[in-house]
Order: structure tokens, then C-alpha cells, then sequence
């Protein structure tokens, strides 16, 4: 596994408070700037030269909460209640090493979507951690979740396009919208992806790559 001979130095420790049950822990985070991307994936998967940060996103405290890294902290009161009654007081304590394969790092973001549901977290973000799901499926060759969780995450942007704020966590509203159209055409859903992609490139201030990537949808679109 490629992420277990990586450059140790590319990580450090970063403490975290548990808002749940308020203990202090170490995770692993990463130093990007020794970190490039080196290619994207069509549906914006970027591939990295030393660690898939991909791995490293979610933290898992040893209760049971876990979360994506920029929103570990932020929990209302309300969700810590409902955290603490449907996952934290049935959660089975799971050791994980610090170096992190693409399985263990599976199993925290079904967890992180577990505590979503609990907190009734925006679309967004579940739709968010499925992606991730998918896209680490993709690394382990395992199509058939791969599909699936990607099409979750296709749902929930759809959801998520017409009653939430943007961005999603480092997503914007046109990349989402290029990530659904992508999703669709992968789900063989040809209408809607031709549908988003058209609306996509008539968008004012649509970055220039984002918009050659939208016009190269198209073309495979009408090919396909
Ligand atoms: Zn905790």
C-alpha cells in the first residue's frame, strides 16, 4: 500500500478537543507545501505526489464523534445530545495507527457520515463525505461501492444545490455544479449531466479550467 511508505516528515501531530466528551487528542494532519498535486481525476479527485490528504480527513475521536477536520469543532449543543444518543453510547472503540491504508480511512468517513446523520448535518456535507467514500473506493479497485457512494454524493449536491449556502467545505457553487454534471454522465444519467453542464458554461466568472473541463464534458456527452 503506497501510503504506507510515505515520507514521514509530510506529517505532523495536530491536537484536536473532543466537543462531545471534551477529551484532548493527537492526529495526523499534513504540511502542504511538501504535498503537489501532480493530476485530477475527471470528477476533481487530485492526486498528490506524497499522501492522498484524502486519507487524513476525518478525525475520530476515541468516543465515537468524528468529523471532517474543519468542522470537528462545531457542534451546537443539540447535536452533542443527539451524537451522545445515537452513536457515541453504542460506539465500539476501533484502534487506528497513525499511517493510515485506504480501508481504515473508509471506515472513519462511514463514520463521520454516521455522526452526520445523527447531528442532521446539511446534504452538503454528507454529500461530501460520500464523495470521498467513492473516491477512495476508486484507489481500492472496488467499482461497485465506488458507483454507489458516488451516486449518493450526486443526491445529496442535487439536494444540497437548491437549499443550502456555498461553499461546501472547499467546494463552490460551480465546481459542485461540475462535479454533479461529471457524476451524472458516470451514472450513465446523460440528460441531467448535458442539463448542468449546459447551465455551467453560460455562468458568469466561471474560472477558465473549470470551463474547459465543462466544454470537454460536452463533447464527451454528445460522443456518448
Ligand atoms: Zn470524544
Amino acid at each position: 500500500m503506497k501510503d504506507k511508505n510515505i515520507p514521514l516528515e509530510v506529517l505532523y501531530d495536530k491536537t484536536y478537543e473532543c466537543p462531545v466528551c471534551d477529551t484532548t487528542f493527537k492526529s495526523k494532519a499534513i504540511r502542504s507545501r511538501m504535498n503537489k498535486v501532480v493530476s485530477t481525476d475527471s470528477d476533481l479527485y487530485s492526486r498528490f505526489d506524497n499522501v492522498n490528504p484524502v486519507i487524513y480527513d476525518v478525525i475520530v475521536c476515541k468516543c465515537g464523534y468524528a468529523a471532517l477536520s474543519n468542522c470537528f469543532d462545531s457542534l451546537r449543543p443539540k447535536q452533542i445530545e443527539w451524537i451522545k444518543k445515537s452513536v457515541t453510547s453504542k460506539y465500539k472503540f476501533t484502534y487506528y495507527p497513525e499511517i493510515l491504508t485506504e480501508e481504515e480511512a473508509i471506515n472513519r468517513y462511514k463514520l463521520a457520515l454516521l455522526n452526520a446523520s445523527a447531528k442532521k448535518a446539511r446534504n452538503g456535507e454528507k454529500g461530501y463525505i460520500c464523495l470521498k467514500i467513492g473516491w477512495l473506493y476508486r484507489d481500492l479497485g472496488d467499482r461497485q461501492n465506488e458507483r454507489a457512494f458516488l451516486e449518493h454524493a450526486r443526491q445529496y449536491f442535487m439536494k444540497a444545490f437548491s437549499s443550502e449556502r456555498f461553499p461546501i467545505f472547499e467546494l463552490d457553487e460551480l465546481t459542485t455544479m461540475y462535479i454533479i454534471a461529471e457524476l451524472s454522465r458516470k451514472a450513465g444519467d446523460f440528460d441531467t449531466s448535458l442539463k448542468w453542464t449546459s447551465e455551467l458554461i453560460t455562468k458568469p466568472g466561471i474560472p477558465a479550467r473549470l470551463k474547459d473541463r465543462a466544454l470537454d464534458l460536452r463533447d464527451t456527452l454528445r460522443e456518448e
